[in-house]
């Protein structure tokens, strides 16, 4: 079976000639639409089969609206922008690109972690004001080896952090309730999220953004944490009340905090936060990488080509969806 598929990049913010000429050539077309409302959504995905979406909502009455399509598919891992029930009800698949950059964001929790513990940014900041070697700006630094680490959530990026911090020799703590103490690697410790913000030095958060975890990183988390915890987040803004974390570094009730994502992005100009000299700021950018996007491109066209040709997308998030049309398991698609 081969279908040709109307599929539609609803927030097209690049070059995707590549992906149209991909896409083409079995059979399928691209769209390419840059909307700016959710009525534009509709119109444009109305009898779309396949809707791409890099950065748009998906509520479920704009969802109920997409009469034709078949699947969501979301550039990237989170996909908490779309209201995966919804589609479930309505028969549509919801697939993400889990994995194409485990590595990178791995890599920047690390180096956000290395950046608090060694002070890097405090540092810098104080040399190019004339600073040197200033013991109360540059403050306490403690051995590594010493300290305690506590990932929250030990997904595939929390487990590329354990991985890349093991060198370091310093204890790991877990909080993820969704395993058991015998799928926790070796030399980490599962404990409830309780223990891990007493007892951690360096905190970093990897849970999907969802009614569960939205401010799980709040008032009372932020009073459990020693005063001299550096906290991580690479996960979602939201997972923690950018309120209480700034009230925690005010009071001085915490060490510090390293943010590559923000409740609202670009994090706005009046966030209390860019008032505290201990916080370091990212741009959301801990999933790039030339490599990166490479793989997410490719990912996102080879899910295209196997619904075009009757197979599941690679990463399917709803995996209690009954398809619109019977699909055949990713394992057997062979691209050619
Ligand atoms: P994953 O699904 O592999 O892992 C998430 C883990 O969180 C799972 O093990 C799950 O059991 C656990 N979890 C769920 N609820 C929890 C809770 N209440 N407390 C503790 N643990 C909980 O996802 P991943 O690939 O590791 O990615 C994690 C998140 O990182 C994504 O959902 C996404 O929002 C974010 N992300 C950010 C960037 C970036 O550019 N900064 C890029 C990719 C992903």
């Amino acid at each position: 079976m081969k279908t040709h598929l109307k599929v539609v990049n609803i927030d097209c913010r690049n070059d995707y000639s590549d992906e149209q000429r991909q896409i083409a050539a079995f059979g399928s077309e691209l769209i390419l639409r840059q909307t700016s409302s959710e009525q534009d959504i509709v119109d444009v995905c109305r009898d779309a089969d396949v809707v791409l979406d890099e950065s748009s909502h998906l509520p479920a009455h704009v969802i109920d609206q997409l009469q034709a399509c078949q699947a969501i598919i979301v550039y990237g891992v989170g996909y908490d922008r779309v209201d995966v029930a919804a589609a479930t009800r309505r028969g549509i698949i919801v697939a993400n690109v889990a994995d194409y950059c485990t590595e990178e964001v791995s890599d920047h929790a690390v180096a956000l972690l290395l950046a608090g513990a060694r002070r890097v940014v405090v540092m810098d900041r104080n040399v190019r004001r004339g600073g040197w070697y200033d013991f109360p700006t540059n403050g306490p630094i403690h051995r590594l080896s010493s300290l305690t680490l506590g990932l929250v959530g030990l997904g595939r990026i929390g487990r590329g952090v354990v991985r890349k911090m093991a060198g370091f020799s310093l204890k790991m703590l877990v909080t993820d309730p969704y395993l058991t103490p015998a799928a926790v690697p070796p030399g980490v410790k599962l404990v409830p999220l309780e223990r891990l913000l007493l007892e951690s030095d360096l905190i970093s958060v990897h849970v999907p953004l969802g009614p569960e975890t939205r401010g799980l990183i709040g008032e009372v988390a932020f009073r459990l944490m020693k005063p001299t915890a550096l906290i991580v987040n690479t996960s979602r803004g939201p997972v923690i009340d950018e309120t209480a974390l700034a009230r925690a570094l005010d009071e001085n009730r915490i060490a510090g905090a390293a943010l590559d994502v923000a409740a609202v992005e670009p994090l706005p100009a009046s966030s209390p936060l860019r008032k505290s000299e201990h916080v370091i700021f990212t741009p959301h950018y801990g999933a790039s990488s030339v490599e990166s996007v490479a793989q997410l491109r490719a990912t996102v066209v080879d899910s295209v080509a196997a619904l075009a040709h009757g197979y599941w997308p690679p990463f399917p998030v709803n995996l209690s969806v009954l398809p619109k049309v019977p699909l055949r398991p990713w394992s057997e698609f062979k691209r050619t």
